[in-house]
């Protein structure tokens, strides 16, 4: 059993049972098994359970958004957002079935065509940052492209994925098809990397965590996808629209107390606006509601657990505090938004992966050196920039060694566009439109018309 607790609050909201490894074996055995009947589902049935699934979850977001922000601390906005992304992506890869085309290739003698065929069983292992969207991530383009899934929460946070697996049977999805299995990362997990029946992992997660998966499943060749940490840049040039710059800044890294992947948590400022910028800054900043997130005005909740609250303060202790916001005191795993000034880019905070809400600042002179900054890291996943000159965005946005940058916004994630890290950061891309070749080989078939 696994105590799940309430991060807002510390108290202890419900057990889980977790999974050894004979019930991970069964499980896995069991979708393998589904296998050979799921991937030979007609297209438009295929398509019509995708979409009926998501019509379940639909009809379940406020139920799924209140028991994200009990169990994970989510703000109320951000959990009903993320429910309905849910919903979206299997709504997206449910046009997939009917489209998944191969091609007939020219050649001698005969008649060449090309397949997409589903690998077989995938498991996914999901962190407890954003466990509904990384889940659907995974799970909603692999069922489109005819495997089975098996998926595991982190321990942390396994309420909605479990919530979520009850979902996809009242949709009438078979047995099998989509099975949730609670337990631990060293267990479940790993047991996805060793099966021989598990054709896929894919993974989010800690870099650490995501190396070992990866050298794991070159026993195997077995297929890899990668979604792991990011210190991503917001790089603001001095003609930028610096009012927008600072009211947008606090969210791209605060939001979700800063438990997120792609947040922007190393600020670049231009020398000569860096004093207005952090003026600017520091009332957006005291201004960021940090509270109960059941409250509809909450912009950013507590921290995950202690241990990670612990963690994030490890990189404040020591640093230079510019200044601060507000948090609540007293039960739960609350830390305010805090700004540090990075003197060097062998600042601890400036180069590590924090996942809370602290944002480093560094000022630059000119375009080259922002970008040689931006770079100066091992990990590539997002990013901004904010300057009104379009060749500058696009000469910078081509610059930042990023999979995913955004231009006087500071968006990451569309369901429809693709996701993903360049170096350190990842391997392999999720969502949009190309998301399904992962999830599939390529066969080639030659007919002789001799
Ligand atoms: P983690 O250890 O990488 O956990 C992510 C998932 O992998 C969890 O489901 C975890 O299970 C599982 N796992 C752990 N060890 C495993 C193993 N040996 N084999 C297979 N699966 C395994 O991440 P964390 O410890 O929760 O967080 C640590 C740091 O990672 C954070 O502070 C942050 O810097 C980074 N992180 C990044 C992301 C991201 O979105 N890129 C997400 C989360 C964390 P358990 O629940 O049992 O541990
Ligand atoms: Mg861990």
């Amino acid at each position: 059993m696994t105590e799940v607790i309430n991060p807002a609050t510390g108290a202890v909201l419900t057990d889980v049972p977790a999974s050894d490894l004979a019930r991970t074996d069964a499980a896995i055995e069991r979708a393998h098994r589904a296998f050979a009947d799921w991937r030979g589902v007609a297209p438009a049935d295929r398509a019509r359970l995708l979409r009926r699934f998501a019509a379940v979850v639909d009809a379940h977001v406020d139920e799924l958004a209140d028991l994200e922000v009990r169990n994970s601390g989510h703000t109320i906005g951000n959990a009903r957002w993320e429910a309905g992304n849910v919903r979206d992506v299997l709504d997206y890869y449910a046009g997939a079935p009917e489209r998944l085309a191969g091609r007939q290739i020219p050649v001698a003698g005969g008649v060449d065509v090309t397949f997409h065929e589903p690998l077989g069983v995938v498991g996914i292992i999901v962190p407890w940052n954003f466990p509904m969207p990384i889940a659907g991530w995974g799970f909603g383009p692999a069922l489109a492209a005819g495997n089975t899934v098996v998926l595991k929460p982190a321990e942390l946070t396994p309420l909605t994925a479990i919530r979520l697996g009850e979902l996809a049977l009242e949709a009438g999805l078979p047995e099998d098809v989509f099975t949730v299995l609670p337990g631990k990362g060293g267990v479940v997990g790993q047991r996805f990397v060793t099966h021989p029946a598990v054709r896929k992992v894919c993974f989010t997660g800690s870099t650490g965590v995501g190396k070992s998966i990866m050298a794991g499943c070159a026993e195997q060749v077995k297929r890899v996808t990668l979604e792991l940490g990011g210190k991503s840049a917001n790089i603001v040039f001095a003609d930028a629209d610096l009012d927008r710059a600072a009211a947008s800044a606090p969210a791209s890294v605060f939001d979700n107390a800063g438990q997120d992947c792609c947040a922007r948590s190393r600020l670049l400022v231009q020398d000569s606006v860096y004093d207005r910028f952090l003026a600017l800054l520091e009332p957006a900043v005291k201004a960021f509601r940090v509270e109960d997130p059941s409250r509809p005005t909450a912009e950013m909740g507590p921290l995950i657990s202690a241990g990670q609250r612990s963690s994030v303060a490890s990189y404040v202790t020591g640093a230079d505090v510019a200044f601060t916001g507000d948090a609540p005191d007293g039960d739960g795993w609350w830390y305010p938004p805090t700004v540090l000034l990075a003197h060097s880019t062998g600042d601890r905070h400036w180069r590590e992966e924090v996942f809370g809400p602290v944002l480093s600042v560094l000022p630059f002179r000119d375009e080259e050196e922002a970008l040689r900054l931006a770079n100066d890291t091992e990990y590539g996943l997002s990013g901004s920039i904010w300057t009104r000159d379009v060749g500058r965005a696009l000469r910078v946005a081509r610059g930042v060694e990023s999979g995913n940058l955004s231009v006087n916004s500071h968006s990451s994630v569309r369901y429809s566009t693709p996701f993903g890290g360049m170096k350190q950061s990842g391997l392999g891309r999720e969502l949009g439109p190309d998301a399904l070749q992962s999830f599939t080989d390529v066969k080639n078939v030659f007919i002789s018309t001799d």
